[in-house]
């Protein structure tokens, strides 16, 4: 019998949960191709994938018929050791195909098979035939060149852009006579001596050296109140991991990778600091990956996905913020950047750092069942003190773009003590709904709204266009009612755009300047917007783009308004995310050395929430919250994922949930009969209507399940979904599958 071939299993990007057999290019003569990415035929198209393994062809199948791979792209495997098994990882808890989570963690030229890029520098030198015709040549910029060439050796691309305008033309001139010629050098790592920072208060210091005694792998939340100094403490901790040679990674929510962050750490480490943010070109983070995974480069600071950074020598990933949502990724892949870095962290055997102001429910639990160090700041570092927080009762008060008389006085009085007011709504765009006073029409968004559940649209500049926030949708706002003609047509509530109005024409001879996506489009337009505002008196009008990241060092008073809806929503992490909101936002006054004042306004007083998180602050909150949650089910005593489907016609997207509750149940009832239980602890909800039944002309429904383990979470998922990929329903909607979803929405 002949003994059968090899054949290799490839992950591909594309929505199938399994590897694809090919056979191995024609005359391979490289190592182990695990990890390695090919070219294959796929149906009529090429794709790029990676080789995930090889063996023996599936018994059965007649490996004549395989095709074989077009190329190998890597002669050594671009993914091995821990960033390849944490990935397979990700895509077992995700349930996601391996081809697609490797697509998400690749930047887009490696995904697309392009060679590691280069992350040497490049310099260039004079030929000896170049040497011996310098003297002969004519004055002009290739004879500057010569010089300068001459004089130095050899010069790096950087010093010529320094030395000389216009340099590579000439160089090219050079080159071409074959006077000169272009060569690889290491890069080298150009950053300013680091300056030292303000010695540690004890609290710190105690945090600091928590982390410098860990052994390997430690999850620690460093819990601190605003303005603790937690960035000191990963300053220290990362330089210490510089010291032994190792490499850090650093994860920061979207709003908070500000040029002030990056500047305060570069200025700090003394060696060149990485950002990495979705605005990056791919071009760079190729590079910057490559430079990693080259063991080249130190310190990484980045958003969500830079948790995929490849890290040859890896010492320490700290997660900035940690309860903040944008870590989880909503749509694709959905998997969260915290609990992927602390699965890595684990698998590297390095220290993780969880550091927040109002940590998440999940990380105070992990802290207190002693799966975490719980390290404590509690004071403010430096001068500066606590802020003083008031609620402002306005019942019955005759509001003015949603601001009590009591609140404007309370601005005016700020600012004419030379102090600087922000005035903090959540709520972007002029107004939420565009009212018809004669008839009660409202303008709702015609691709989003059932007839049970209108969507509203927004009103935007200043009342001349509509929006949806939902699906952006965007029209012109009619001067007339559609329905009874009338012209009584009024803008009810006040978003971001009619604060700013309100507050312009009140307090004339202040600056007002408003902060949401609306007026900062572009990366760096909020730091130039602060700068130029500067800290004379003035008032901001934002949304949360405000609660992070910026230190405005004569703010004195955050005013919040408009949080009462936040009290009652229905989803069971709506909660915790405002009593984080609140906590941040206030923690943005008074961070230097003049005393802030925070004062709430709403209608619920006497809401539970609010009197809690005021007296007890936010570990009150959070202790009454966990309880709540215990009682409830919910995470993270529980484990949910969540099933979401939607189609033109509702009854696909039902069809199809109630198909994948028939696989679930019936998988999940022969796993207990196998282990001998009455029934399983899988809990499946639905199918029901998505809390927003319609959006962008698809009707939504979704399945909720949920177990006491992840376990029994896991087994029925993966038992029941290649029954589920398979079934005809599945072809008929779009569907996802959400393991720990962020909300039920
Ligand atoms: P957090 O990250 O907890 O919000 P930061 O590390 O940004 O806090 O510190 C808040 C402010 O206090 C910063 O201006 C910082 O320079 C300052 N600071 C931090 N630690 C100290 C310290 N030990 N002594 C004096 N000032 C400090
Ligand atoms: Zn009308
Ligand atoms: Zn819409």
């Amino acid at each position: 019998m002949l003994p059968s071939p090899t054949v290799w299993r490839i992950a591909l990007p594309v929505p199938l949960p399994r590897l694809f057999d090919y056979l191995p290019p024609a005359g391979d003569a490289g190592g182990d191709p695990v990890g390695a990415r090919v070219r294959v035929p796929f149906g009529r198209r090429e794709l790029v994938g990676l080789v995930a393994a090889t063996g023996a062809p599936e018994p059965g199948t007649d490996p004549a018929a395989l095709k074989q791979v077009l190329a190998r792209l890597d002669p050594e495997p671009l993914l091995h050791g821990e960033l390849l098994e944490s990935l397979r990882w990700l895509a077992r808890y995700t349930h996601a195909p391996l081809g697609e989570v490797l697509a998400t963690a690749l930047p887009g030229p490696l995904r697309h098979g392009e060679p590691l890029p280069d992350t040497h520098a490049w310099a260039w030198r004079l030929t000896e035939a170049g040497a011996t015709a310098r003297p002969g040549l004519r004055a002009g910029k290739p004879r500057r060149l010569s010089d300068l060439l001459d004089e130095h050796g050899e010069l790096d691309e950087d010093r010529l852009d320094d030395l000389l305008e216009d340099w590579r033309s000439a160089a090219r001139a050079l080159a071409k006579r074959g006077h000169a010629e272009r060569v690889a050098v290491p890069a080298v790592a150009h950053a300013p001596a680091p300056q030292p920072g303000p010695p540690l208060n004890d609290e710190q210091q105690a945090a600091v050296d928590s982390i410098l005694a860990a052994p390997g792998f430690t999850g620690l939340l460093l819990d601190g109140v605003t303005g603790s100094g937690k960035t000191e403490v990963y300053l220290r901790a990362i330089a210490d991991c510089l010291a032994r040679g190792k490499q850090a990674l650093v994860l920061v929510p979207e709003i908070g990778l500000t040029p002030q962050t990056l500047a305060r750490f570069r200025a700090r480490l003394g060696v060149p600091v990485h950002a990495l943010h979705s605005g990056l070109a791919d071009g760079e983070r190729a590079r910057t990956w490559a430079a990693f995974a080259r063991g080249e480069a130190r310190v990484a600071v980045g958003t969500r996905s830079a948790v995929f950074l490849p890290l040859a020598e890896p010492g320490l990933i700290v997660i900035d913020e940690e309860h903040d949502g944008s870590f989880k990724q909503l749509d694709g892949i959905r998997y969260h950047a915290r609990d992927f870095a602390l699965v890595r962290a684990k698998a590297l055997d390095v220290p993780v750092l969880l550091g927040s102001a109002t940590p998440s429910l999940e990380s105070l639990r992990n802290a207190q069942a002693g799966r975490y160090g719980h390290l404590r700041l509690l004071r403010r570092a430096g001068q500066a003190q606590p802020p003083r927080v008031r609620v402002l009762d306005v019942r019955k008060r005759p509001l003015q773009a949603g601001l009590s008389p009591e609140l404007l006085e309370r601005i005016h009085a700020e600012l004419r003590a030379g102090g600087q007011a922000l005035v903090f709504k959540n709520r972007r765009g002029y107004a939420p709904v565009l009212l018809c006073h004669d008839c009660g029409w409202t303008a709702h968004c015609p691709r989003c709204s059932t007839p049970l559940k209108p969507t509203p649209m927004t009103v935007h500049a200043g009342g001349r266009r509509l929006q949806c926030h939902h699906c952006g949708t965007r029209r012109p706002a009619p001067d007339a009612c559609p329905d009874c003609g009338g012209l009584a047509l009024q803008s009810q509530g006040a978003g971001t755009e009619r604060i700013e109005e309100s507050l312009a024409a009140r307090f004339s001879d202040f600056p007002v300047l408003r902060i949401d996506r609306g007026t900062t489009q572009k990366r760096d337009a909020l730091e130039k917007l602060l700068a130029e505002f500067g800290t004379a008196p003035g008032v901001l009008v934002g949304t949360q783009m405000l609660a992070k990241g910026h230190d405005l060092a004569n703010l004195t008073l955050v005013a919040v308004v408009g949080i009462d809806e936040g009290l009652f929503s229905a989803d069971f992490r709506a909660r915790e995310k405002l009593a984080q909101l609140l906590i941040q936002v206030a923690g943005r006054a008074g961070r230097a050395e003049k005393p802030g004042e925070v004062v709430l306004q709403t209608h619920h007083p006497e809401h539970e929430l609010l009197i809690t998180l005021l007296s007890g602050g936010y570990h009150a909150f959070a202790e009454v919250e966990l309880a709540q949650r215990e009682a409830a089910g919910f995470p993270p005593f529980a484990h949910m994922a969540l099933i979401r489907a939607e189609a033109q016609q509702v009854e696909l997207a039902n069809a199809f949930l109630a198909m994948a509750r028939r696989e679930l149940q019936h998988t999940a009832a022969q796993r207990a009969r196998h282990d001998g239980i009455e029934r399983s602890a899988l809990e499946i909800n639905g199918p029901v209507p998505a809390p927003m039944p319609r959006r962008a002309g698809y009707l939504r429904a979704q399945l909720i399940l949920s177990a006491p383990q992840r376990r029994e979470l896991h087994a029925a998922l993966d038992a029941a979904l290649p029954a589920i990929y398979a079934a005809p329903e599945a072809r008929k909607v779009r569907w996802s599958l959400d393991v720990d979803p962020a909300d039920l929405y």
